[in-house]
């Protein structure tokens, strides 16, 4: 956290992605009768990628669609909160029902919160049945006490942009949640539970669901890959039944292997040992369950398949970031605001007054084609001096990062020179605070700035800095980034110096 923020305006955005369900009308119109401050806009972002007009009722409140072309909710939900003005955005799933006070405890909810606070989590409440549940309901019921859902949750905009909000390598709504809320509890904020309670559905369930669901084995890889081992402690995932799936899949493995290697008693108890394990399984499954008929040959069927396709996809998520990781420990780039991403404007307040300088949109895209991550490190004591808002700070921002962005981070410090913050560059706050919500070592960083304080920043942090020059930089610190060998004409210069690609 780079300055504690006070939610002083209870302006906020409502973000809905959407797959075009049919429920999505309804909660529109329920959003649009519902009883206390309504949004200052919804945003609605069409995640569908068959260009298609949605069919939306028409409203009182001012809703605005955005298109992400079917990247899934996580990529979904950052096309709307990067679009959104306002500090507090709440994310809506378009299957949830809310009740006619909604708009009412949202505010009572996060006009609590403190500057440590990051969001409020509704409470999810799932209609079941009065039965003994299925196997598909117990999953849902799940829901209930899960932490950090996004289905329906309200996170400050300014936290959103620091961690570089949700990771789209997260293709489906799964682990996409966690994997924020985790980012931003290391980046040091706390995410409350609220008192507002909001209805979410049991999805209808076919024959082979649970087989279907198994591709999150895949999003899995990903967690540990970012979060080592402990990762479903840390995102209170529970112990899961990934080991059980790897012994059935191998004794499913050594059975066949041995029938066709001519091993008939090799082959045998292999066979009868994937059988009680799968057995085993089943049974876990049918017993807390209504036992019809129909549960029972789905419970069964289901339980041979899942874990040999589990394993599958556990393995394609594995290989997929083997891959992206074969080039060694990932290299970071940080950058400066002023004078290296756009032209400073002193204590620019106006965000039309944003003028990026030429070829920095060229050279971002190609780091970000090549996986770089790339952040903004930025003093910005305008708003210690008084001579900016928060606000404008925010606006201003908001437009780098549209015509610049999506940046990876933005690590900001909002102090004076004399106010003996330990982020202000030449420090290394702000750095350090980069490498650690990138996931990165500071050695891997590379900040790139037109002062001496950038260089001096990335020095005390321990990070490479390179030099790129504006007709404001003094000579003298020319002249030592030039005897130093880390000076460059321009930022696409500054990143083939540091050899980043
Ligand atoms: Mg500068
Ligand atoms: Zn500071």
């Amino acid at each position: 956290m780079t300055e504690p923020r006070t939610l002083t305006e209870l302006d906020y955005t409502v973000v809905i992605p959407t797959a075009g369900r049919d429920n999505l009308a309804a909660l529109l119109r329920d959003l649009d009768g519902a009883k206390g401050p309504p949004p200052t806009e919804v945003i609605v972002v069409d995640d569908r990628d068959s260009g298609a007009a949605l069919d939306l009722p028409h409203l009182a409140l001012p809703v605005r669609v955005l298109a992400s072309g079917g990247g899934g909710p996580a990529a979904a939900r950052n096309t709307g909160w990067r679009a959104a003005a306002t500090e507090l955005i709440a994310f809506l799933d378009d299957d949830v029902s809310i009740t006619a006070e909604w708009p009412r405890r949202l505010v009572k909810d996060v006009s609590d919160l403190t500057a440590d606070c990051a969001g409020s989590q509704a409470r999810l409440d799932v209609p079941l049945p009065e039965r003994p549940l299925t196997d598909n309901e117990r999953d849902a019921a799940g829901l209930m006490r899960a932490w950090w859902i996004t289905a329906d949750m309200a996170y400050r905009r300014s936290v959103l942009a620091e961690v570089g909000g949700f990771d789209k390598r997260f293709p489906r709504a799964y682990r996409e949640d966690s994997d924020l809320a985790l980012r931003i509890r290391r980046a040091g904020y706390r995410i409350e539970r609220g008192e507002r309670v909001t209805h979410h559905p049991v999805r209808s369930e076919v024959l082979l669901t649970s087989v279907r669901a198994q591709r999150g084995n895949a999003d899995d890889a990903v967690m540990r890959h970012k979060y080592g081992t402990q990762w479903r402690d840390l995102a209170g995932a529970g112990p899961g039944r990934f080991g059980g799936h790897v012994r059935a899949t191998a004794a499913f493995a050594v059975a066949a292997l041995s029938g066709v290697a001519g091993r008939p008693r090799a082959a045998l108890t292999a066979s009868a040992v994937w059988a009680a394990l799968t057995a085993g399984f089943a049974v876990k499954r049918i017993l807390p369950g209504p036992r019809t008929p129909r549960e029972i040959a789905t419970m069964a069927l289901t339980s041979a398949l899942i874990p040999p396709v589990a394993c599958w996809h556990r393995l394609r998520g594995e290989l997929t970031v083997l891959r992206a990781n074969n080039g060694g420990p990932r290299t970071a780039v940080l950058l400066d605001r002023d004078d290296t991403l756009i032209e400073d404007g002193p204590y620019l307040a106006d965000p039309d007054g944003v003028r990026p300088l030429d070829g920095v949109a060229a050279t971002l895209r190609r780091l970000r084609d090549a996986g770089v991550p790339v952040g903004v490190v930025s003093n910005q004591s305008g708003l210690a001096r008084g001579l900016l808002t928060e606000r404008q700070l925010a606006a201003v921002n908001a437009r780098v990062d549209a015509l610049l962005g999506p940046f990876d981070t933005w690590q900001v410090c909002v102090h004076g020179p004399d106010d003996g913050c330990t982020c202000r560059k030449p420090r290394a706050g702000l750095v350090h605070r980069a490498a650690d919500v990138l996931g990165v070592d500071p050695a891997q960083c590379v900040v790139i700035g037109d002062t001496e304080a950038d260089l001096r920043a990335a020095d005390a942090a321990g990070a490479r800095g390179v030099l790129v020059p504006s007709p404001r930089t003094k000579s003298a610190e020319v002249l030592r980034a030039r005897h130093e060998e880390r000076l460059a004409p321009d930022l696409d210069a500054a990143i083939r110096l540091a050899g980043v690609s």
